[in-house]
C-alpha cells in the first residue's frame, strides 16, 4: 500500500466507527488484564460470558487469590485452556499484591513479567487501559496488514514495527481496534469480503473476491 493510502484508509474505517472498542467487556485495568489474558485461543463473547459471573465476585488481584485455584477454574471452566489460565492467573494476583500493591503496572518490562502476560497482552493492557499508542498483533492484524499491504511482516514484531512505522500519529490510538474488527466481520481469513469492503481502494490484494453472486 502507497504511504499516501494509509491516512485515507484509517479516515475510512474511522468514518465508520468514530470510537471503535474491546469487545472484551471490562471496568478497570485488572479486569481488562483478566480479559485478555483468558482471551488466548478463545472467542470475546466466550471469555465475557465467564467474566460476567467472574467480576462480581472477584475483581481484584486479592479477591482472586482469596478464590483459590479450584474457585477460579469453577468460574473460566467453559474456556480453552483454562487450567494452565487458572494457574497463570494465580500467580499474577500474587506478584500484583506482593510487587505493585494490588496494582496493574504500566511499563511493558513489568506487564510483560506476569506468568501469561505476552506482548500482546501487555500490548493491548498499555492501549486500552492505558492510553499508550502500541499496537497489539493478534491474528487478524497480523492477516490483514499482510494482505491489504498496510505493514507487510513475516512474524507479528515485524508487522507490530511496521505499524508503528507507517500508522499516522493521529490514527494510532485507535488503529489496532479498527484493524482487529475490519479482519474479524470484512477481511476475514477465508475469503475476504471484497465485495462490501470500505477500503477497497486502498488495499494491495488482488484480484478482489467478487459477490457470491458473480462467482
Ligand atoms: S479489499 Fe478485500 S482484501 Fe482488501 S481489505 Fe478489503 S476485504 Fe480485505
Amino acid at each position: 500500500m502507497k504511504a499516501s493510502l494509509i491516512a485515507p484508509f484509517f479516515a475510512t474505517l474511522k468514518a465508520a466507527n468514530p470510537h471503535p472498542q474491546t469487545e472484551l467487556e471490562f471496568t478497570t485495568p485488572f479486569e481488562l488484564l483478566v480479559a485478555v489474558l483468558l482471551s488466548a485461543q478463545a472467542t470475546d463473547a466466550g471469555v465475557n460470558k465467564a467474566t460476567r459471573k467472574l467480576f462480581p465476585v472477584a475483581n481484584t488481584p486479592q479477591a482472586i487469590l482469596d478464590l483459590g485455584l479450584e474457585g477460579l477454574e469453577g468460574y473460566i471452566r467453559s474456556i480453552g485452556l483454562y487450567p494452565t489460565k487458572a494457574r497463570n492467573l494465580m500467580a499474577t494476583c500474587r506478584i500484583l499484591v506482593e510487587a505493585h500493591g494490588g496494582a496493574v503496572p504500566r511499563t511493558r518490562e513489568a506487564l510483560e513479567a506476569l506468568p501469561g502476560v505476552g506482548r500482546k497482552t501487555a500490548n493491548v493492557v498499555l492501549n486500552v487501559a492505558f492510553g499508550e499508542e502500541t499496537m497489539a498483533v493478534d491474528t487478524h492484524i497480523f492477516r490483514v496488514s499482510n494482505r491489504t499491504g498496510l505493514a507487510p511482516g513475516k512474524d507479528p514484531l515485524a508487522v507490530e514495527e511496521a505499524l508503528l512505522r507507517r500508522v499516522p500519529r493521529e490514527y494510532l490510538g485507535d488503529a489496532h481496534h479498527w484493524l482487529i474488527l475490519h479482519g474479524r466481520y470484512v477481511c476475514v481469513a477465508r475469503t475476504p469480503r471484497c465485495w462490501e469492503c470500505a477500503v477497497a481502494q486502498f488495499c494491495d490484494f488482488k484480484p478482489k473476491t467478487p459477490p457470491p453472486a458473480a462467482r
